[in-house]
């Protein structure tokens, strides 16, 4: 979702560049009292539409752990630790935060184990009342704003300079976010029969001739 364009982008119109951003270490306590789990973000922001943390299924040091549940920080929603092959036990602490709406890899993460998608954006990435006290805020003031919130309620562990890719919006060059919206998608196949025909019998007219081959290709390939 491009939050200035205000429309829905193909993976292909997401423009990928490496920047230098952040990763911030977050501890959730765990339910039960008996401790905490560390993850790492590098959108802190996006805790705030977690509805799940997620460790590899033969990650020995969280092995305990699934099936308990932590209270997210700042929200308070208790929210369930699940086991997920998809999880990078290298990446960070092994444990990582599941924000369905806004991430991808989260939502389908989310999918497999019934966990809510929390949408905590409106469509100018300015934060929702699903943010708590943190609505009306962009997501980048919101960003620092968690950090701070997190840090005088001592769960903020550190934050560590990160190169990552960043998408940007192909039009306007935004920060892509990742955000539920509907879709309506056309079920092309009977329109191919008749949009060939056209061209063929020269009611449209390629200029020049020879993109008609291009489009045929592109009309018979289509799914
Ligand atoms: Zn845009
Ligand atoms: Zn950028």
């Amino acid at each position: 979702w491009c939050p200035r364009c205000h429309t829905a982008l193909s993976d292909i119109e997401v423009e990928h560049e490496d920047e230098a951003g952040e990763l911030a270490h977050i501890r959730y306590p765990l339910t039960d009292g008996s401790g905490h789990v560390e993850v790492a973000t590098t959108r802190a922001e996006t805790m705030l539409g977690d509805t799940g943390v997620a460790v590899h299924p033969d990650d020995e040091r969280y092995r305990d752990l699934i099936g308990k549940t932590v209270t997210l920080p700042l929200v308070g929603r208790e929210i369930p630790i699940v086991a997920d092959d998809a999880v990078d036990p290298e990446f960070g602490t092994g444990a990582v935060k599941v924000t369905p709406a806004h991430d991808p890899n989260d939502f389908e993460i989310g999918e497999r184990h019934g966990l809510e998608a929390v949408s905590i954006f409106d469509e100018d990435a300015v934060v929702n009342a699903n943010g708590g006290r943190f609505a009306g805020l962009d997501r980048f003031a919101a960003r620092s704003a968690v950090k701070e919130a997190l840090d005088a309620e001592g769960l903020l562990v550190g934050v560590d300079e990160h190169q990552h890719s960043v998408g940007h919006c192909y039009r306007c060059s935004t920060v892509i976010e990742p955000w539920l919206s509907l879709q309506w998608f056309v079920k092309v196949g009977p329109l191919v029969g008749p949009a060939i025909e056209a061209v063929r019998t020269g009611d449209i007219r390629f200029v020049p001739k020879r993109w008609e081959n291009s489009y045929f290709h592109w009309m018979e390939n289509l799914r």
